[in-house]
């Protein structure tokens, strides 16, 4: 019923060209992550008292982990030098029992 509009090829002839656009620089930069609370001072091993990383604590180990299984920096896992040392040998002694994956 009732009038039907023929669209033929509408749209096609948009002007859509782009061209060299350049969107706003700058303002994908990364956000600061946790800024001004910088307040955690002990890193996850030395917060609760843990003198030996044991490898086949590997829910703990995993959290060291990306998903590819290569180890997180101890900037980004917040480890301090010692406990980042202690987790790396357990990671490594864990990836030897074939508890945690080789990074490809
Ligand atoms: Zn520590």
């Amino acid at each position: 019923m009732g009038t039907i509009q023929r669209r033929r090829g509408a749209g096609f002839a948009m002007d859509s060209k782009m061209g060299t656009r350049r969107d706003l620089e700058g303002a994908g930069r990364r956000k600061p992550a946790f800024a001004g609370v910088r307040e955690r001072t002990q890193c996850r091993f030395c917060r609760r008292g843990i003198k030996y990383v044991d490898y086949k604590d590997v829910e703990t180990l995993q959290k060291l982990l990306t998903n590819r299984g290569k180890i997180y920096s101890r900037k980004r896992s917040g480890n301090c030098a010692g406990c980042q040392r202690k987790a790396k040998k357990a990671i490594k002694r864990a990836r030897y029992m074939a508890l945690l994956p080789f990074t490809t």
